[in-house]
């Protein structure tokens, strides 16, 4: 049935006049960040269960970023450009002499000099948070990665993290994992006791762990996107992080990286990283068997840049 005139234009008052989401007057955020519900596409692994909300959360300015560090028990936070990051590559922990795999009382001496110097060990997420320029963190800062999926992160890592409470960052191949042919690898549920655990996050180390830059670009692609599909299925999350195989990766591969929608990825070769290092060539320092003591702390020494303003 058609409208009459009259009764049309009063309806269209009506809904001209009737106040939308926009009209309202724009508030700062001023209520506590909720916690993004665990499972939900896109949440960052640090946010489940009502842990450190996600720095996408908080309100955006200058003060907030130190609210934020607060709000991730981070302590100490200095500016940006006084932040020394150091991304720590491990292989796995134990005896298998068949692989780089660095001894239980080696890394439990590492974690204990990272300790006694003060040297904050944080979230992989909380490290693209400060690259971003969402988060300050302390002065010295380590992350702790172990790439490859081997069943010793379960066994023999993840207890000495979790004794510790200090967070770490899989990498995971994920046709390893759902194949379950080689020996010693993880299984689905063992990487779930542990992302459940709030410690672990997850990074995708690719399908089959082959050299990115061999690949053509559809299968380079594949590797990207698919990993990352499995370890969403699986696990309930988005991861944000590459970890290159082998660190083989060049302008290209880097790119594609970039357009699979990661946020960042890892290399495996040493240095610092600090606020403005190129988040798709981030660098790990290779923490091997034979990796002293004496080597260890020297890759906190050097390469601390000074980068602080002229004051
Ligand atoms: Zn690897």
């Amino acid at each position: 049935m058609r409208l009459r005139l009259p009764k049309f234009l009063a309806l269209l008052a009506t809904v001209a006049c009737a106040p939308t989401q926009r009209e309202r007057p724009v508030r700062a955020a001023t209520a506590a960040p909720t916690a993004v519900a665990a499972g939900a596409p896109g949440t960052r692994l640090g946010d489940l269960g009502g842990r450190a909300p996600a720095a996408s959360e908080l309100p955006v300015g200058p003060a907030s970023r130190q609210a934020k560090a607060a709000a991730a028990g981070l302590e100490n936070v200095v500016p940006p450009e006084e932040t020394v990051v150091r991304v720590l590559l491990y292989h796995g922990i134990g005896t298998r002499t068949s692989r780089p795999v660095v001894k239980a009382r080696a890394f439990r001496e590492q974690l204990d000099w990272l300790e006694a110097h003060d040297i904050e060990v944080i979230r992989l997420s909380q490290l693209l948070d400060f690259l971003d320029g969402e988060l300050w963190l302390p002065r010295h800062a380590a992350v702790i990665t172990i790439d490859d999926g081997e069943l010793n992160g379960y066994s023999k890592a993840y207890p000495i993290l979790k004794e510790r409470g200090l967070p770490f960052t899989l990498g995971l191949a994920t046709q390893v994992i759902e194949e379950h042919r080689t020996r010693g690898a993880l299984n689905w549920l063992q990487i779930r006791e542990m992302v459940d655990s709030g410690l672990c996050e997850v990074a995708s180390h690719s399908v089959t762990h082959r050299k990115m830059t061999l690949l053509p670009d559809e299968v380079a692609r594949f590797e990207l996107e698919r990993s990352r599909a499995v370890l969403t299925e699986e696990l309930a999350l988005r991861p944000e992080a590459f970890f290159y195989p082998l660190g083989d990766n060049n302008y290209r591969v880097r790119r594609l990286a970039k357009q699979s929608g990661y946020r960042a990825a890892f290399v495996a070769h040493g240095g610092p990283t600090i606020a403005g290092t190129q988040r798709f060539g981030i660098p790990r320092y290779d923490v091997k068997p034979d990796t002293s003591m004496r080597k260890f702390r020297s890759f906190f020494n050097h390469g601390i840049p000074v980068l602080r303003s002229s004051r």
